[in-house]
């Protein structure tokens, strides 16, 4: 029976990398410095693993930036853009396909990056053409096994696999398919294989997450191909399949019948596909049991996994089991032993918890308990993690019966506005008397340094909470004054007062707790800490209305609300495993619902609940999706709907493609949605036009991406693309998403033209 984790965090548990990488770009430190800081983390990190006793320990894992990115430089799959530029070092190419590059004569923008399956990483995008070519360029992985090895560990080296890789990039040209691509791809696998094996390589892990996902036929095919000429060329090489974030269903057949020695299937997200691939499993195949969740927090369950452990072995033996973590521990923050702040993070709540690192030690772990439980030892092992579990199960902190039983009682009634959409248009617009093509942004304006050193003053206790308060007044009211000034028509305060979207409202809510260190790499020196849901959620007091009404006081016009919504707020959380995704986003969507209630009580008329994570919500296979999105949508509309018809309510969702799902979107029945669609030149908008879309809509008129200043005459003519497929009565004029990455002087100069653009549709019609 072996041990291992398919992948470990690679940003350092205080953020080394990052901030190594950014000091290098910045040009503050040396490539030699950066490397030193990248070596200490590899170092670290095979060393963890080897010492808690983990059988085979992972390469290849690091990345300065992204392991995808990595790929397309092992495979020299670098579009022409980067090539025969006068880079460095390899690294500067890489960081400028990465990030893009604008220096020393060399002019080239970053290249596309997009959501890592239904996880919160984001990958650089492969780009093929037709006739794309491969060869060996980066030798990253075979020199990680040669760093490794020199300090006498023999490691298993991870690589993306070959279909899972082509799979993951898109077509640059039109006429092919980039899964043709793998007959000129497989021989630079062949080439990377061989010198492994010749540095001395036994085990290798090929990450093929789309093996659990829907295949077409012609994909299967390859893999199955791909996988018997690997096998041909290196019978003596053991090779790990690996499968995550899905269940293997209709491709299970395929998967275990693959002439390999392993196959890795996540027993966190799909624990019932084990009895199948047991009863089914081939002799010589090997299953690597992924148990340990290397997507969220919580301590594992020692008795179920010596059960699950158990079971597998009755049927296929020990020596063809491998314990291992569910998809590697990149989607965790790295150490819980850096959380020492009782004030933050109790001991009770700590105690139910397991980072990277400790799950490292569980995976070793349960290898023990299983091969010998009976020493005292063991039993004490076991003992504690069963009490652990379950004082959670029971803890007062986490059950609050009220809460769940108001989730019990919801009704449709609840998730209904009073009146359809054409009778609330007709009393609002008598309530608002807003003119046509209304103006308004997304809620957020530039978050100064200023405004941050505030907060961490206080947060340092360096100011009082009422010399804070009154520093967020003053920039509130200057806000304020010059939206009014420049004649916006529905204002916002600001979000001064607020760090981060989800971060503010978990702040405020029972059931939420924060880390100090719990940092999750979102993309590359981008990092998250993603608050965690404990237990039952609750409002114990209003969290917005003090400054949306403090706002108010301070002008007759319109000062619209801003809230972040229940899919939105879970969707960028940990959360809790005990307990259905759907009932926690019911909780949250509750406390919403009461919010936007007080926000009504005291006079705000225009109440706008984000949700722009609703679309990356959606599950890996299509055939999950409508169950979905019926309870997601459903909390969105129980927050929504508890008010009368004059109150006016807006979403907000940043750039996706709506066009499978727009029935969903129209059945939030949001009076107005906005949307980002200046970067696609309004084709967002299609979906909507098509689909008859009968409430308004805000397309963004211009990309607040970036500080470039758009004029007037340039929205005008989006505006008026939007106006011949939405109905002008629907349509309303705002920035793409929220302004707070952006500096004062260029949101002010372009909401200025984009009123103007306004005034100028306005008459003409
Ligand atoms: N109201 C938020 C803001 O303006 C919305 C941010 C978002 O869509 N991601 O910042
Ligand atoms: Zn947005």
């Amino acid at each position: 029976m072996k041990t291992h984790i398919l992948g470990y965090p690679r940003i350092g548990s205080k953020r080394e990398l990052k901030k190594a990488c950014e000091q290098y770009w910045s040009g503050k430190i040396s490539t030699d410095e950066l490397k030193k800081v990248g070596a200490d983390i590899k170092n670290y990190n095979w060393n963890l693993q080897k010492e808690a006793g983990i059988d085979l320990v992972t390469t290849n894992d690091f990345s300065y930036y992204d392991q995808v990115l990595d790929m397309t430089l092992t495979v020299n799959a670098i579009p022409e853009k980067y090539k025969n530029l006068d880079f460095k070092s390899e690294l500067d190419l890489y960081f400028a396909m990465a990030r893009g590059h604008q220096k020393n004569n060399i002019d080239v923008p970053a290249m596309e990056m997009t959501k890592w399956f239904d996880t919160n990483y984001h990958y650089i995008v492969p780009e093929f053409k037709k006739e794309q070519k491969f060869n060996l360029f980066s030798t990253k992985v075979i020199d990680e096994f040669q760093e490794a090895k020199k300090q006498g560990i023999i490691t298993k080296p991870v690589l993306i696999g070959s279909v899972s890789y082509l799979l993951l990039g898109k077509e640059k040209e039109e006429g092919f398919h980039r899964i043709d691509l793998i007959t000129n791809l497989l021989p630079v696998y062949f080439e990377i294989l061989n010198q492994l094996e010749k540095a001395g390589a036994e085990w290798i892990q090929f990450d093929e997450p789309f093996l659990a996902l829907d295949l077409t036929d012609k994909e299967k095919t390859v893999i199955a191909e791909t996988y018997t000429a690997i096998q041909e060329k290196f019978p003596k090489l053991k090779i790990i399949v690996a499968t995550y974030f899905e269940g293997l269903q209709d491709n299970l057949k395929l998967a275990i019948n693959l002439p390999v020695n392993t196959l890795h299937i996540d027993l966190v997200r799909y624990p019932n596909q084990l009895q199948e691939v047991l009863e089914n499993a081939p002799k010589n195949l090997s299953i690597s049991l992924g148990i340990v969740d290397g997507r969220n927090v919580w301590k594992n369950d020692y008795q179920q996994s010596l059960s699950t452990i158990q079971k597998a072995v009755d049927m296929l033996g020990k020596d063809r089991v491998l314990i291992s973590t569910s998809c590697s521990s990149l989607h965790v923050p790295c150490d819980l032993e850096n959380e020492n702040n009782e004030d933050i993070l109790t001991s009770e709540i700590k105690n139910w918890l397991a980072f990277a690192k400790q799950k490292v030690n569980e995976v070793v772990t349960l290898k023990q308990l299983f091969l010998d439980d009976n020493t005292e030892n063991n039993k004490k092992v076991v003992a504690e993690n069963r009490e652990a579990i379950e004082s959670k199960k029971t803890s007062s902190l986490i059950n609050n019966p009220e809460v769940k039983y108001r989730v019990t009682t919801i009704s449709d009634d609840d998730a209904k506005r009073k009146s359809p959409f054409s009778s609330r248009k007709i009393i609002q617009n008598k309530a608002l008397n807003l003119p046509l093509y209304p103006t308004t942004t997304i809620g957020s304006f530039p978050q100064t340094k200023e405004v941050r050193s505030w907060r961490s003053k206080f947060k340092k206790e360096e100011i009082s909470q009422k010399e804070y308060e009154d520093l967020l007044k003053k920039e509130t009211e200057k806000a304020i004054r010059w939206q009014e000034e420049i004649d916006i028509d529905v204002l916002v305060h600001g979000e001064f007062e607020r760090n981060d979207m989800v971060e503010y409202f978990g702040e405020k809510l029972n059931g939420f707790v924060f880390t100090k260190f719990g940092w999750v790499q979102s993309y590359g020196s981008r990092c998250v800490k993603p608050p965690i849901i404990f237990g039952d959620i609750s409002r114990p007091n209003p969290m917005t209305v003090k400054w949306t009404s403090y706002a108010q006081s301070l002008t007759p016009k319109l000062v619209k609300g801003m809230l972040t919504g229940p899919v939105t707020i879970l969707q960028w959380s940990f959360v809790r495993n005990d307990q259905e995704r759907s009932v926690t986003c019911n909780q949250i969507a509750l406390a919403i619902r009461d919010e936007v209630k007080d926000l009504e009580n005291v006079g705000i008329k225009i109440i706008q609940i984000d949700e722009p994570a609703i679309r990356e919500g959606l599950p890996l296979r299509k055939s999950d999706w409508q169950r979905y999105l019926k309870w997601a949508i459903n909390a969105f509309k129980i927050s929504s709907s508890g008010i009368n018809d004059e109150t006016q309510i807006h979403t907000h969702m940043c750039y996706s493609e709506f066009n499978d799902i727009i029935q969903n979107i129209a059945d939030m029945d949001a009076d107005v949605i906005t949307i980002e669609c200046s970067r696609s030149q309004m084709e967002l908008l299609d979906a909507f036009a098509d689909f008859n879309y009968p409430n308004e809509i805000g397309p963004g008129v211009y990309d607040i991406h970036s500080p470039r200043v758009p004029n007037k005459d340039e929205m005008v003519l989006l505006l008026n693309k939007a106006k011949k497929v939405i109905p002008k009565e629907l349509l309303w004029v705002n920035p793409d998403c929220g302004l707070k990455t952006r500096g004062w002087d260029e949101t002010k100069k372009a909401l200025t033209e984009m009123v103007t653009a306004a005034k100028t549709l306005r008459e003409k019609t």
